[in-house]
């Protein structure tokens, strides 16, 4: 396989992976909006229709490149729950970080 076509595919991956951790779904419409993490805080616009999205409230599970790029470019504090499936305490802890951001 030549480099260039490896290195397109991998692009796509790492976009995809992007798209399915910060999307929003209109409430309204149901189109999905994706939402910067300089913009997570802030009310937002659908898209399509123009509705309004409530900011974000809620945990997002993210993987490592959607970590560093809401860290870097949030512009409000960010509280991280580094968590297990296995982790007793993790999991009893969960229900009040969901509070948190509320
Ligand atoms: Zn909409």
């Amino acid at each position: 396989m030549p480099l260039g076509a490896h290195a397109r595919n991998a692009h796509y991956s790492l976009l995809s992976v992007w798209s399915e951790n910060v999307i929003r779904v209109c409430q309204s419409c149901g189109q999905k909006n994706r939402i910067p993490p300089s913009r997570l805080h802030q009310v937002g616009y659908c898209g399509a229709c123009k509705a309004e999205l409530s900011a974000n409230n809620a945990p997002i599970d993210v993987d490592q490149q959607t970590f560093d790029q809401i860290v870097k470019e949030a512009q409000v504090p960010v509280l991280v729950d580094f968590w297990a499936d296995w982790c007793a305490p993790c999991r009893m802890a969960a229900p009040e970080v969901k509070k948190l951001a509320e």
